[in-house]
């Protein structure tokens, strides 16, 4: 099965990585919708939320929660996005779970 998630997960293909541990690989997206916006990949296979076991589950908003905390600290931004598309009718375009870190910037500043 061809999947581009894995192979940048497993860093086949490159990505922009900003952390990553034995169980994700967490890079930036290649069209943010914000300054900062991340992507949470684990690096085995499941198309989504709904089929991932509990281990994938807890390692990918582990490294949610990680991230995001580092994005307040770094960005300074004033909110983040936690979010995950499941299927195509609710927006998934690549079907290998994901967990969306979009950094919100109320303020009229914005990192360079
Ligand atoms: P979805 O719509 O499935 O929830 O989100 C897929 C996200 O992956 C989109 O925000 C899209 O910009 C991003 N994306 C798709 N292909 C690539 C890629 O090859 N590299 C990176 N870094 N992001 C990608
Ligand atoms: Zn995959």
């Amino acid at each position: 099965m061809d999947c581009i998630f894995c192979e940048i997960a497993n860093g086949n293909i490159p990505g922009k990585t900003i952390y990553e541990n034995d169980e994700v690989r967490v890079i930036l997206d290649i069209n943010p919708v914000s300054y900062g916006h991340a992507l949470v990949l684990p690096k085995t296979h499941c198309d989504s939320l709904l089929e991932c076991s509990e281990k994938t589950r807890n390692a990918v908003f582990e490294a949610a929660q990680k991230v995001g905390r580092h994005m307040e600290d770094v960005l300074g931004c004033d909110g983040i996005n936690v979010l995950t598309n499941i299927r195509e009718g609710a927006g998934q375009t690549v079907n290998h779970f994901h967990v969306h870190l979009i950094p919100r910037y109320t303020k009229k500043q914005k990192p360079d």
